[in-house]
């Protein structure tokens, strides 16, 4: 069984629980497991830290003093969320280049080496010009 807990009395639940079965603060709203019903658990209303405030889109006439609201989205959660995701890319890149040090000189030793080359190429077969020699006529 999925848990959660009660945000009035603390208590854990099951995570379908319409209403809490301790102090029957509404769990889910409209009664349906399927939405949840977020509330406001400190001073502050859910709306200072919601996604939709932030952005300017909610339209809910209960903004921005929403205790309980289903379309509540925490930014500081995604926020952090996604500071750990770069911070995870960020290391595993490091750790990539790292492990991958020798090869990647070598591969840039190779790529300066066949600048050089081609570069040496083109000077040795540049364009030609051919000159009329003396007593020839040139045929137009
Ligand atoms: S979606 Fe709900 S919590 Fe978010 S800003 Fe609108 S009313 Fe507030
Ligand atoms: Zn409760």
């Amino acid at each position: 069984m999925d848990t959660a807990s009660c945000p009035h009395c603390h208590q854990t639940v099951d995570a379908q629980a319409v209403t809490c079965p301790y102090c029957r603060t509404p769990l889910k709203a409209y009664g349906h497991p399927g939405i949840p019903l977020h509330h406001a658990t400190g001073e502050e209303s859910l709306c200072q830290s919601c996604t939709y405030h932030a952005d300017d889109t909610c339209t809910f006439p209960q903004r921005p003093y929403a205790r309980e609201c289903t379309l509540y989205q925490n930014s500081r959660q995604i926020e952090a969320e996604q500071r750990r995701v770069s911070g995870n890319l960020a290391f595993a890149t490091k750790n990539w280049l790292k492990r991958r040090q020798a090869l990647l000189v070598l591969l840039g030793l190779l790529g300066l080496a066949f600048l050089f080359t081609l570069q040496s190429h083109s000077q040795t077969t540049g364009p030609r010009i051919h000159l009329p020699q003396a007593g020839q006529r040139s045929h137009s």
